[in-house]
């Protein structure tokens, strides 16, 4: 073995720097192990063409934990929020609008141009899911309660943390019991489908359409699924953006916060490998030991933890024998269906949209989220197609300028687009030749066109582009199934489920191994909460 350390971390993407960064804190000599030459994973900043920046796959902030932004002291180390107001734009082929943000009147006068009731009801509608959301956020930040009453030869426990996990119980009953009377219908946001509550709250098409799809980004699920209740709540989760739910750009796109976080955790003594790809994680008298680099180095440490995916790490990175039958078959059970895709675009101008213009300046239409899902028959019908496999005839669209209010990332005058397609489904259908690396393109131009029939002179605008078909986010960014969230987020692989039954709180049934992605409680998005919850467990541990 060449070296050794105290923890070794295998993968650097943001939750892996978390990790490590608490881990040096806490007087650990700790290497991160990067297989790209750029630490960040699925947050980071590609140049698509000279000049131009894009934030390549998650490209806004919100659920970034506060304690780890003020931990790594990240704005020193150069992270900076571009707070969106508006935050949503959604143009309907009718030639009305809607706009929506963190502004109470704004929100009132608009939803008002729709159905006088709405505008009415949408300040309780969000002060719900603000009461919803602010009793769960607190059980992010630690790991989950695990009261299953799973036997000893599934997950052997000691006294210790059994206790420990009693006290998570108590805090679960008691952020559950702080929801009151609300607990019935807050039950079915956590559990159920978003459509029928969105149905239920409004009658306008147009708002209900824009809150919908939220409820299905990243996810392989119609509007109508169990499950995407909690992806909608996940949404209007953290502060980060400078209000609840109200999703921020970072300056410099998402790179520039994992290069912040890159940056504090060296400063902390954290040593990064780049082009470091781990092919093996090893493993002596049951506990893990070390890792094995595809080019055939060993490194030893008393402590291993995996940024990568459940599949990854348990099924390609550990030898078979390694782990128990039933947990190599609950790993084998993970869902990690997907239909998401990324579409970069340099622009020569802004959209000069029908509903309303201006592609000279900056207009309130450019600041936000552009949804282009004018209906729910609209959201609906996009997943129809992707049931059987083919990619939406009409795809919904979330466009995001960044450049409305970042100027680093674009020539002056020029745009950066960023286009999160739903949906592409990873599988398709048999009869398609040639699969994803066959169609892409073709899609892509789809999904240009579906915008330009609101902006006509979207298409010509486009100079550069940079094309992520799901089957690319898995190439590039090792995300298993192209799942944006390191595996799908139902409440079956949520909690004390993630990353499977029994073993939520980080660790693993190999000895000194756990996870600290995505892949393990609360599951994806920039929060930082997993690799956070994970050190704490492992400096526990010694
Ligand atoms: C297209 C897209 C859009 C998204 N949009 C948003 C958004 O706007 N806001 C938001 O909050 N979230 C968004 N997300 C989700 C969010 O980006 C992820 O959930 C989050 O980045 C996961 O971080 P992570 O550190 O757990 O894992 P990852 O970012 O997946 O990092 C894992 C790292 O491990 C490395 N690795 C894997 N295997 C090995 C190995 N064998 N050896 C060495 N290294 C290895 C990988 O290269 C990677 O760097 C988006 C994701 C995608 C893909």
């Amino acid at each position: 073995m060449t070296q050794h350390y105290d923890c070794i971390i295998i993968g650097g993407g943001h939750n892996g720097l978390v990790c490590a960064s608490y881990l040096a804190r806490g007087g650990k000599r700790v290497l991160v192990l990067e297989r790209q030459g750029v630490v960040g994973g699925a947050a980071v900043t590609d140049e698509i063409a000279p000049g131009y920046f894009v934030s390549t796959a998650s490209y806004l902030v919100s659920l970034l934990l506060p304690e780890v932004e003020r931990d790594l002291e990240l704005k020193r180390h150069g992270y900076r929020v571009l707070a969106r107001n508006p935050s949503s734009f959604t143009p309907l082929p009718d030639g009305r609008h809607l706009l929506m943000g963190p502004d109470e009147a704004l929100n009132h006068e608009q939803i008002a141009k729709f159905s006088a009731c709405d505008a009415e009801a949408y300040p309780r509608y969000e002060a719900w899911l603000t009461r919803v959301a602010e009793c769960i956020e607190p059980l992010l930040a630690e790991p989950p309660a695990d009261l299953l009453p799973l036997p000893a030869d599934w997950r052997p426990r000691s006294l210790m943390q059994r206790l420990r996990e009693l006290g998570r119980g108590g805090r679960l009953y008691k952020a559950l019991r702080a929801m009151g009377l609300e607990l019935p219908q807050s039950a079915e946001l956590i559990t159920g489908a978003a459509r029928p509550i969105l149905d239920r709250w409004f009658e306008s098409d147009a708002l209900k359409a824009t809150l919908a799809t939220d409820a299905v980004i990243g996810t392989h699920a119609p509007i109508s699924a169990p499950g995407t209740g909690y992806v909608l709540l996940h949404h209007v989760m953290g502060t980060a953006g400078g209000a609840r739910g109200v999703w921020g750009y970072v300056e410099g796109g998402m790179g520039a916060l994992t290069q912040a976080m890159a940056r504090s955790a060296t400063e902390s003594g954290v040593e990064i490998r780049l082009n470091a790809e781990v092919a093996e994680i090893l493993v002596e008298g049951g506990k893990a030991s070390g890792v094995r680099l595809a080019g055939g180095e060993t490194i030893g440490a008393r402590m291993v933890a995996s940024n990568a995916t459940a599949r990854i790490t348990f099924e390609q990175l550990l030898s078979g024998a390694t782990l128990p039958q039933s947990f190599r078959e609950a790993v084998s059970r993970i869902d990690y269906s997907s239909a998401s895709m990324k579409i970069n675009l340099a622009v020569s101008e802004l959209p000069d949209f029908n509903c309303l213009p201006g592609k000279g300046e900056v207009g309130p239409q450019h600041r936000g989220t552009i949804h282009i899902s004018p209906t729910m028959e609209y959201l609906e019908r996009a997943y129809d197609d992707a049931k059987y496999g083919h990619p939406s005839r009409e795809p919904v669209l979330e466009l995001t300028i960044p450049t409305s209010v970042d100027r680093t990332l674009a020539p002056e005058g020029h745009h950066i687009v960023q286009m999160f397609v739903q949906y592409a489904p990873y599988q398709l259908a048999p009869e398609i030749e040639g699969g994803w690396d066959a169609i892409g393109n073709a899609f892509a131009e789809r999904c240009i066109d579906a915008a330009t029939l609101y902006a006509p002179n979207f298409r010509a605008s486009v100079l550069h582009r940079q094309v992520l078909t799901p089957l690319d986010l898995e190439r590039r960014f090792r995300l298993t199934g192209g799942n944006i969230f390191q595996g799908a987020m139902p409440l079956h692989q949520l909690f004390s489920f993630r990353p499977v039954p029994g073993w939520s709180d980080y660790r693993t049934p190999v000895a000194g191994l756990y996870i600290c992605g995505a892949a393990a409680h609360p599951g994806g998005g920039v929060s930082g909460a997993p690799g956070w919850n994970c050190a704490r467990e492992m400096l526990r541990d010694g």
